[in-house]
């Protein structure tokens, strides 16, 4: 999980589980934010039109993750989108 200190900003991927974090670069001690939650349903917009409604394909793009719905996974496959 990505966090960013409240005090100098300082940002870092911690697998702390503590209630607590500490940040490695002033010390601070801040409480470990709620992770980001993203529910994938029926009205999440496709990652690259942004329609919403659709019907969607899990994916990864050059390995970052992605939900696109089936138009866009058409366009990707024949190389019309980068
Ligand atoms: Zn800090
Ligand atoms: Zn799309």
């Amino acid at each position: 999980m990505i966090v960013t200190c409240p005090w100098c900003g300082y940002e870092w991927n911690t697998r702390s589980r503590m209630r607590q974090i500490t940040c490695p670069d002033c010390h601070g001690k801040f409480p470990q934010p709620a992770p980001a939650v993203r529910l994938l349903n029926d009205i999440e917009p496709c990652d690259l039109c942004g329609h919403e409604g659709l019907e969607y394909h899990v994916c990864r793009i050059d390995g970052d993750a992605a939900i696109v719905c089936s138009a866009c996974l058409g366009k990707i496959a024949n190389g019309e989108v980068k």
